[in-house]
């Protein structure tokens, strides 16, 4: 049996006669850039989150980027991100004008913690950017108040982690911001690429809808210089009709999360972990454990797709050696990079498919 990675196919199907009647709607009303649609699906995904204000832009970088702006950088400013995230993270500070400084994960929740962060502030630093990785919480009731103890802004990527719970509040709600990625295979993905920032800061969320869209509120009043960062019509369109499945797809995700944590028990690897007061939404099932490539190659020669999120810490990586770091400076983020393995999941999988990466998985342990 192959098993993919994810399947976008099977999720459009069991909604296509919704997501079909959207687009052709906003074909029709040739509402592409901006309009009612746009309007609609901000308003909802900030009533989603119970935040006041929701701005739509063209991607998760773009949105972090923008928010980074939005709250200012100036040069030299430093910002502390996670040294195990996608690079999209790190690069929007340097986009908005800072200095990305990274800071080791916990090794059970692969998130920072206020005792990594802490190593990597310096007189420099303005503020933090916690990713809740694979959609599991970092500890962001925590990291705000160090944050609000050294006077730092918190910025909250969630761009794995549409629908999270945290005590009594949704991710997205805590930071000066949060920002969003709508990026097909995000656990809310549009159709293209698509992004969004969230805060109940009125005046930040004004100066973020006008960076985004040429530095302006009226057509050519431009207050100042943006830049063009638009979510379009067609994919609004579709998230508000995927909004209202969200919590059932994660549910979803949470039942095959908890089978394969069940069948995984006892073998000589690392299943995933809630932060403590969290509800992790499983954007990815990430397991640890030793002889990751070896055991990735069975599978594939199986037909099970597994993924690696990700291969190389970011500080490690070709695009940061300037920094001159060590892989010992972020010795879990470095380690995790060479044991983890995220295992096939999405919504619709079932769960024969479910027992059968398990079974193949145990065969691939006893092989390598
Ligand atoms: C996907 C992702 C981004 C970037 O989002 P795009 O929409 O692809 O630009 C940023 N941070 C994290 C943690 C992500 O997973």
């Amino acid at each position: 049996m192959n098993i993919p990675f994810v399947d976008l196919k099977a999720q459009y199907h069991s909604i296509r006669d919704e997501i079909d009647a959207a687009i052709s709607s906003v074909i029709e009303e040739t509402s592409f850039i901006g309009g009612k649609h746009v309007k609609k699906f901000e308003e909802e995904f900030a009533a989603y989150l119970g935040v006041k204000h929701c701005i739509g832009v063209g991607n998760g970088t773009d949105a972090l980027a923008i928010a980074l702006r939005g709250i200012g950088l100036n040069p030299g400013d430093e910002v502390v991100v996670p040294a195990n995230t996608f690079i999209g993270t790190a690069e929007a500070v340097t986009l908005a004008g800072g200095k990305p400084i990274f800071a080791d994960c916990d090794p059970i929740t692969y998130t920072i913690t206020p005792e990594t962060v802490e190593k990597a502030i310096t007189p420099k630093t303005k503020g933090i950017i916690p990713v809740h990785l694979y959609g599991n919480a970092a500890p962001v009731g925590e990291l705000k108040e160090l944050a609000e103890r050294k006077g730092l802004f918190l910025l909250e990527d969630a761009a794995q982690a549409h629908g999270v719970t945290y005590k009594e509040g949704k991710i997205g709600s805590f930071g000066r911001a949060a920002t969003f990625s709508f990026y097909p295979g995000k656990n809310l993905g549009a159709y293209g690429d698509g992004g969004c920032i969230a805060t109940n800061d009125s005046e930040l969320a004004t100066r973020i809808r006008m960076y985004a869209n040429h530095g302006r509120i009226k057509k050519y009043d431009h207050e100042f210089e943006g830049t063009n960062s638009r979510l379009d019509g067609i994919q609004a369109a579709i998230l508000s009709v995927k909004l209202k499945y969200l919590d059932d797809w994660t549910e979803k995700r949470r039942t095959v999360a908890q089978l394969y944590t069940e069948k995984l028990a006892g073998l000589p690897l690392a299943t995933p972990s809630e932060t403590p007061g969290s509800r992790h939404v499983y954007h990815l099932y990430v397991i640890r454990l030793q002889n990751r490539d070896k055991i990735k190659e069975i599978l594939s020669q199986e037909g099970i797709t597994t993924g690696v999120h990700y291969p190389e810490a970011l500080p490690n990586l070709t695009a940061y050696k300037h920094l001159g770091h060590k892989p010992e400076d972020f010795p879990f983020a470095s380690r995790c990079s060479k044991e983890v393995l995220s295992l096939p999941i999405f919504p619709e999988m079932t769960i024969e498919q479910v027992e059968t990466v398990c079974e193949a998985l145990k065969t691939a342990l006893s092989k390598a």
